[in-house]
């Protein structure tokens, strides 16, 4: 009987063990990536092989100043109603619950506690099995939802824990992610800033050579904006300058880079594009930001773009600083030849 217990607690002791070791694990892997979504598809993929689970999902914020919980796109297993609105507010009451309490939660426990899902009703269509707060500093940055586990009915107390031990790597590794794009991302228009654009284009020109495929910079420069400024006042020019910002980030694809350069200028990076590509892509930005016509206080303003297009050259741009500036000066051909028009480097 004594060997029997003995050989139960070392085969606990070993699997304690396993598990620790696969923490470790889980934090090299969270915390080498600053990137949001590589690290939430990373996330959810722990999250399934570690626990089992054949449905996982996360929610977090979108940005810095927004006040709810989405659900990422990046749902694993999960059937999604299409038109339903699953945001979470950050105050609904079982969030404020979660950041008091450490613990998972299971839709009966959040009925049994509030009456009903204490405001996480958005998420009941899906109906997780376990509801896991994520939290960094006291704060709850998110939440990760997870579906039944393939080989038994609950979860148990161990599992739990192991999934809490989990969640805290993951919070830690999200909050990270977000102080890192808070500080390469511009406040006012919500897209990266320069140095960011510079090291991601230091990076893509490697891969580029490497692999021979093309890339490209757009440089695009707000025509006779000081006269917004002039004319309508300082807040003008900020709305227009958003407005701009957000209809380039729009009309480009999660893998490029829109980043603003400068006051009125910004730089766009497009991976796996040449040239020709990219012409079409200015062009295409350049009629929606003259087609888009700002109301302001009332008054209609017409704004327009001149844009500049690089390819990278591997034999000729030895630096990014080269790529960017013959993006420049095709921009500025653009603005001698009469603004409001796309020009590309030779
Ligand atoms: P061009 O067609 O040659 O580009 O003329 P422009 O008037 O756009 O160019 P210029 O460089 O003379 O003026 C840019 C102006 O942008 C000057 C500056 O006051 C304004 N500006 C820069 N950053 C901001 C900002 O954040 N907000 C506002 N409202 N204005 C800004
Ligand atoms: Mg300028
Ligand atoms: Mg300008």
């Amino acid at each position: 009987m004594a060997s029997d217990d003995a050989a139960r607690i070392r085969e606990e002791y070993e699997k304690q063990v396993f598990d620790l070791k696969q923490l470790l694990e889980v934090s090299k892997s969270l915390n080498s990536t600053l990137d949001y979504g590589i690290l939430i598809e990373s996330i959810l993929y722990t999250i399934m092989g570690q626990m089992k689970v054949l449905k996982a999902a996360l929610y977090a914020k979108k940005g810095i100043d927004s006040t709810r919980f989405n659900l990422h796109r990046n749902y694993k297993g999960f059937e999604i109603e299409h038109g339903h609105d699953y945001s979470i507010p950050e105050d609904a009451p079982a969030m404020r619950a979660f950041a008091r309490e450490t613990r998972c939660w299971t839709m009966a426990e959040l009925r049994e506690r509030f009456g009903d899902l204490g405001g996480l009703e958005p998420l009941e269509p899906m109906s997780p099995t376990l509801i896991v707060p994520l939290k960094a500093k006291g704060v709850v940055n998110g939440l990760i939802l997870v579906g039944e586990q393939i080989v038994s009915e609950d979860f148990s107390d161990y599992e739990k824990e192991h999934l809490l031990n989990i969640a805290i790597l993951a919070s830690i590794a999200i909050n990270n992610a977000f102080l890192f794009e808070m500080t390469t991302t511009d406040m006012m228009t919500k897209l990266r800033m320069k140095h960011y654009f510079y090291t991601v284009l230091l990076e893509k020109m490697e891969e580029s050579a490497f692999c021979e495929k093309p890339l490209s910079v757009i440089m695009a420069d707000i025509d006779s904006f000081k006269r917004f400024n002039d004319t309508y006042g300082h807040s003008c020019g900020d709305e227009v300058l958003k407005g701009v910002a957000k209809l380039i980030q729009s009309q480009t694809r999660s893998v490029d880079v829109a980043a603003r350069y400068g006051g009125e200028e910004f730089c766009m990076l497009l991976p796996d594009t040449d040239a020709a590509t990219a012409r079409l892509i200015a062009d295409r930005i350049r009629r929606s930001v003259e087609g888009m016509g700002f109301d302001y206080e009332g008054q209609r303003i017409v704004v327009t773009l001149s844009l500049g297009i690089a390819q990278y050259d591997q034999d000729r741009d030895l630096t990014g600083k080269s790529v960017i500036d013959r993006a420049d000066k095709a921009m500025y051909a653009s603005k001698q030849a009469g603004k409001n028009r796309v020009s590309v480097s030779p």
